[in-house]
């Protein structure tokens, strides 16, 4: 079911450089409403479950240290086709390949520590918006 609500972090590169505010400000000017958001940090454990789906992946362990290394910021993000839109927002993982006018073109550094996180699907959506953020917290 398309739920028009897609998952976002800010990574700890994006945090650690001072790019939340320009990266927010894209996002707003894109035409998404925010529907809940939260200033945090992953730990180790957590960074795990959230990408578990890149186990097998040479990156993971990688992916899980960066992921737990600083803060972040994590929300849930609403618009007509949230998930393809934001994707094509943020621009291709490797930020040398990214569109130019993308968020990772303007803010990324490298593959690993491109600035931001966008869900691939509505079904990841849910999961994503759902492992940080309760009923409560969504507005
Ligand atoms: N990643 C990495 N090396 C790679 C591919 C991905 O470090 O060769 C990291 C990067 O931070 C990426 C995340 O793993 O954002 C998840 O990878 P995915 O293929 O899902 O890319 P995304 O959906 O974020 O564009
Ligand atoms: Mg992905």
């Amino acid at each position: 079911m398309a739920t028009n609500r897609t998952f976002t972090m800010l990574k700890p590169d994006a945090v650690a450089n001072g790019y939340i505010g320009g990266i927010l400000k894209m996002i707003n000017e894109a035409g998404f409403r925010i529907v809940a958001m939260k200033y945090t940090q992953l730990t180790k454990d957590a960074a795990g479950k959230f990408y578990e789906v890149h186990k097998e992946r040479p990156f993971y362990g990688e992916l899980v240290d960066y992921m737990s290394s600083g803060p972040i910021v994590a929300a849930i993000l609403e618009k007509e086709n949230a998930v393809a839109d934001f994707r094509t927002l943020i621009g291709a993982t490797d930020p040398t390949k990214a569109d130019e006018g993308t968020i990772r073109k303007i803010y990324a550094k490298s593959i690993a520590a491109n600035a931001v996180h966008g869900s691939d699907s509505d079904e990841n959506a849910q999961i994503e918006g759902d492992f940080y953020f309760s009923k409560l917290e969504r507005f």
